[in-house]
Parts: structure tokens; C-alpha cells; sequence
């Protein structure tokens, strides 16, 4: 890819700069001191064939088809970086940690695709030694490669149900059609029942129940009580590819699943990098698209600063985003209706920083499992190991407890419990870096991911994918393939851009 428009500074492409500073300044390049003495100015008023609302993962693959199909295109994003989901965080020393979005796996085909086209390569996330689990006060330790182990961790009961149940999982996501969940022969049925009803049904043990819960807090950002089965069936069918199918392994490991591959420079950078081959004056930073109108030849999106003309759009923004654009003519009713039901998750990532990976050296990879405020970490150090970085995810129920304490008592929750998986070496960190996905960032209002409740798949979902009139809609949650992963926001940021060259 073509990366000559250095007029993109990288500062101003990952964040750190003033938002409406780099925001006015990318989308005015030519500001003088004349120009400003002209003020006030009437709204600016710009037109490209293609316009898309939203610079993540799903606009940029959007803008990126587009532009590669020979089209003029725009890229209008509220926030004052690209990325989304997905941001860097610069470490001292020239080295970064990625706050979101950051693993990429086998069947993850378009964004190693993209990945190669950028020149951007992968490095394997650590995963030597074994992973702590914490369920019902007890913390234990099981092999990655050896399920054998759970029977030791949970118990003859527990971790039978574990060795049993999680394959059953997967063969009922075989009979859910990936992209098209409500057309599921038992559609109505899964999509009445809660996660949590068919936990209760299938597990009998405290241990396997409780270790089910950590995994869905990371999975969705919410507990088994709020999603709707269906939605978790939909999610693992979706966890593969064409030729391989999803399994729940998929989704929760490391190597030979989602989280196998990190990459080189950071997750964002790839997006960024996206940015630069399209040009400064495409990507127009810190402009909220607060209203889209349509017509039978054009649609315009509205900023506060600008308008944006162009003959089709791609909304790359979530569901519970789409929501606050105001729409002319109004959305259909059903449409608006998902954006009602189609919550985004309670989710924050945290990294707490040590002089060097130290677990590595007690035969501990740096993974836990857990019920208690940590629903799951990993290993996410630079690849020279210095410093050592765990990278602690908390969801659902306990994100929300945890995210009603002040900062210094949110910080001792994490180290304490990290110190109860790893020992004193864990109670004196360097540094730590809290990023709150949910409460603390306007432009995504959580994370992972949006998920469903019962009855929102079969009554609402064919609305994700369907076009209305000039708007094509994009974001994770619209994908056929790898909902809620970056590859699902390249996967549906690429189908939307084949709608809107098909009616251009
Ligand atoms: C903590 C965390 C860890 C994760 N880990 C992984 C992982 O390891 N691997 C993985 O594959 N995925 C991971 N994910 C999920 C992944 O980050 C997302 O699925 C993906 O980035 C979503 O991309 P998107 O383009 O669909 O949406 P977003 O990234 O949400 O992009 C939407 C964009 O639209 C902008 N926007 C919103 N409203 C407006 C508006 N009105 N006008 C203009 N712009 C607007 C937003 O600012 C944003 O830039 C993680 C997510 C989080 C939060």
C-alpha cells in the first residue's frame, strides 16, 4: 500500500493531539491567518462519491474498498484518531500496548490480508506454561494443551461437564447459519432462553458454572443472565471462516484461537496506516455525523462544522451509536428498533506494568480465568519482555461494581487479585493503565462488542445487514463471520463497500 500522504502526522492519526485542533486542521489544511480573519464562514460543504460515518476498523476497510475500486471517498469520524475500538498507547521508549481491540487467529483471513497489504507482520502472543484459574474462592492451574486438566482444576463433576458441554455448544452453533442466525431451524427456541437458563440446564457444578461466567463476561462484556442463547450460538458459529467452522475453543484461546497473534506495531496502525494511503483531506477527524438525509439522488451527512455530499453511505458505527445520528427521511420502524435493543457490553482493559514478564519464570504464561474482578488476562509484553505487561480484562456484572470505585481503589482491586494469582512479585507494579471502554468513552459506550438479548436476534436481526435506500451499514455486529472481532468490522466494512459500488 501506497503510504507517500505524510501530511496524516501519526500523532494526530492515533490520538494525544487537541481534537478540534487536529480535527479543524485536517479538514481545513490550508487555515492561514487570512482565512481566519474571514470569519464566521458559512458551513463547509464537501462531495465524493462514497461518504462513511465512522474511522474504525469497519469504516477504514470501507473507505479502503472504495478508494481501491476507483471511487472518490470520505471518511467522517467523531473521535480525533482512527481506530475505534482499537488504540495504541505509546510506552516510553519507542514501545506500545494495545487498550482495545489487539489478537488476531486462524480463520481471521481479511485482516492478515490486510495486514500483508500494509506490510504489517504478526508475532505470537506468549503462551508457554500453564493458566490460573480462580472459581469458588479456589485458585487452581490447568494446561492449555491438555483439557485433562480442568477434571484436576474443577473437580471430577465440573470438569467432566466442561470436557462435554462446551463440544455440545459447538455442534448446536452448527445448525445456526452463519449471518443469518434467526433463520436457525430452533431459532425461536434458543432465542427465548438466556445463556444463563441453558448454563443452569447442562451445568450441574459450582466450578463449571462459575468458570462459564468468566468466559461469557469477556466474550460479550455481559453475563449469561443478559444474552440471549441464540446471540452466543450466532457468535461461535461465527468464529471461523468458509471452509472451517466456529467452535467455542476458537473464541477463548490462545494458540490455534482469537487471541493467537499480536501485531507488529500495534493494532491500530494498521488502520492507521489505512488513513495515510487515503489522504488528509479524506479523513475528516473530531466531526460527529449528527444528522443524514437522503434523497432520490444524494445523501448528505451534517457535522458541526461541515456538510458531506456524496451518492451512497456507509454507517460504520455500532447499533447503539447509529442511534444518536438523527435520520431524514426517519429510519424504518424495525431498524430503529435494533438500535434500541442492541446494547454495547461493560468492559474495561487494564494493563499493569512490571520490570519484566516475571511469571514466565514460575511456568505461569500470564493467563488467568476467574470470577472475581479479572475475568481473564494475558500476556501482552512487548516482544522483548521488558517491560512485562498483563493485560487484565473485566466485564459484565463485575466491570459495573468495579467501575463505581475512585481510581485508587479500582487499581489495589486489580494488583490485589493479581498478587492472589501470582504471588508478591505481582503487588509492585511500574506502572498501570486503566482504559474504561464503558462510561469513559462517548464514541464507543462499551465494548467488546453489542450483544443481544432474548427475542432481539429472531425479531429484529435481518435489520443489522439491510440496507436502507442510500445508507449501507457496517460495524462488527453487522458481520457475517467473526461478530464482535476486528475481523468481523473488515468483514462488514467490505461487504458494505460491494453494496455501495453495486448502486453507485
Ligand atoms: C478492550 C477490548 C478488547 C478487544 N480485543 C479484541 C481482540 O483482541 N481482537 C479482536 O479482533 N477484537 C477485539 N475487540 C473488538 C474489536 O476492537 C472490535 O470488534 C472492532 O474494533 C470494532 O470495529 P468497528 O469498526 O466495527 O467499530 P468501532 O471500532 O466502534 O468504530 C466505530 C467508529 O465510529 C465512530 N463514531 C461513532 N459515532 C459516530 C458518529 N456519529 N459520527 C462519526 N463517527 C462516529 C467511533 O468513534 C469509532 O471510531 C476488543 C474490543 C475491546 C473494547
Amino acid at each position: 500500500m501506497a503510504t507517500s500522504d505524510r501530511s496524516i502526522t501519526r500523532r494526530g492519526l492515533i490520538g494525544g493531539g487537541s481534537a478540534a485542533t487536529v480535527g479543524l486542521l485536517l479538514e481545513h489544511p490550508d487555515v492561514s491567518q487570512a482565512a481566519k480573519r474571514r470569519r464566521p464562514r458559512p458551513p463547509r460543504r464537501r462531495q465524493a462519491d462514497v461518504l462513511v460515518v465512522g474511522a474504525g476498523a469497519a469504516g477504514m476497510a470501507a473507505a479502503h474498498a472504495v478508494a481501491k475500486a476507483g471511487r472518490s471517498v470520505i471518511v467522517i469520524e467523531a473521535r480525533e484518531r482512527v481506530g475505534g475500538r482499537v488504540e495504541n498507547h505509546d510506552l516510553s521508549g519507542g514501545e506500545i500496548v494495545e487498550v482495545g481491540g489487539t489478537f488476531v487467529g486462524p480463520t481471521q483471513d481479511r485482516m492478515y490480508a490486510l495486514l500483508r497489504e500494509v506490510g504489517l507482520g504478526t508475532w505470537p502472543t506468549y503462551d508457554e506454561g500453564q493458566t490460573n484459574l480462580l472459581l469458588e474462592g479456589k485458585t487452581t492451574r490447568v494446561s492449555n494443551t491438555d483439557q485433562s486438566t480442568y477434571v484436576g482444576a474443577l473437580g471430577l463433576v465440573g470438569g467432566l461437564e466442561v470436557l462435554n458441554v462446551f463440544p455440545q455448544i459447538d455442534q448446536m452453533a452448527r445448525e445456526v447459519p452463519v449471518g443469518a442466525p434467526w433463520t436457525a431451524g430452533r431459532a425461536q427456541e434458543w432465542d427465548g432462553k438466556t445463556v444463563e437458563t441453558f448454563k443452569n440446564e447442562h451445568f450441574q457444578s459450582a466450578e463449571s458454572r462459575s468458570l462459564f461466567d468468566a468466559f461469557l463476561r469477556i466474550l460479550h462484556g455481559a453475563g449469561p443472565n443478559e444474552v440471549s442463547l441464540l446471540f452466543l450460538l450466532s457468535y461461535v458459529a461465527a468464529a471461523g471462516n468458509e471452509t472451517t467452522p466456529g467452535t467455542l475453543n476458537s473464541l477463548i484461546g490462545t494458540t490455534g484461537g482469537a487471541q493467537q497473534d499480536r501485531i507488529v506495531g500495534g493494532s491500530q496502525r494498521l488502520f492507521v496506516e489505512i488513513a495515510r494511503s487515503l489522504g488528509s483531506r479524506n479523513v475528516v477527524l473530531s466531526s460527529p455525523a449528527r444528522r443524514i438525509s437522503q434523497d432520490g439522488s444524494h445523501v448528505t451527512v451534517t457535522t458541526d462544522r461541515a456538510s458531506f455530499v456524496g451518492k451512497q453511505v456507509v454507517v460504520a458505527v455500532p447499533p447503539a451509536l447509529c442511534q444518536r445520528i438523527e435520520y431524514e427521511p426517519l429510519l424504518p420502524a424495525v431498524r430503529d428498533q435494533l438500535t434500541q435493543r442492541f446494547p454495547m457490553g461493560s468492559y474495561a482493559k487494564v494493563e499493569v506494568f512490571y520490570p519484566q514478564p516475571f511469571w514466565r519464570d514460575e511456568g505461569l504464561n500470564g493467563q488467568v480465568v476467574g470470577e472475581g474482578v479479572i475475568g481473564c488476562s494475558w500476556d501482552s509484553s512487548p516482544p522483548d519482555g521488558r517491560p512485562g505487561v498483563m493485560a487484565c480484562f473485566i466485564g459484565g456484572d463485575r466491570h459495573r461494581a468495579w467501575n463505581r470505585q475512585n481510581l485508587p481503589t479500582r487499581r489495589k482491586l486489580i494488583v490485589d487479585e493479581l498478587v492472589r494469582y501470582f504471588g508478591p512479585r505481582a503487588a509492585k507494579p511500574i506502572d498501570y493503565f486503566e482504559k474504561r471502554w464503558t462510561g469513559a468513552e462517548m464514541w464507543s459506550r462499551g465494548g467488546p462488542t453489542g450483544f443481544a438479548a432474548p427475542g432481539v436476534l429472531t425479531g429484529f436481526g435481518e435489520q443489522l445487514q439491510t440496507p436502507f435506500g442510500r445508507i449501507k451499514w457496517a460495524s462488527t455486529e453487522s458481520s457475517d463471520y467473526w461478530i464482535g472481532y476486528m475481523e468481523g468490522a473488515v468483514r462488514a466494512g467490505q461487504r458494505a463497500a460491494r453494496q455501495v459500488l453495486a448502486d453507485l
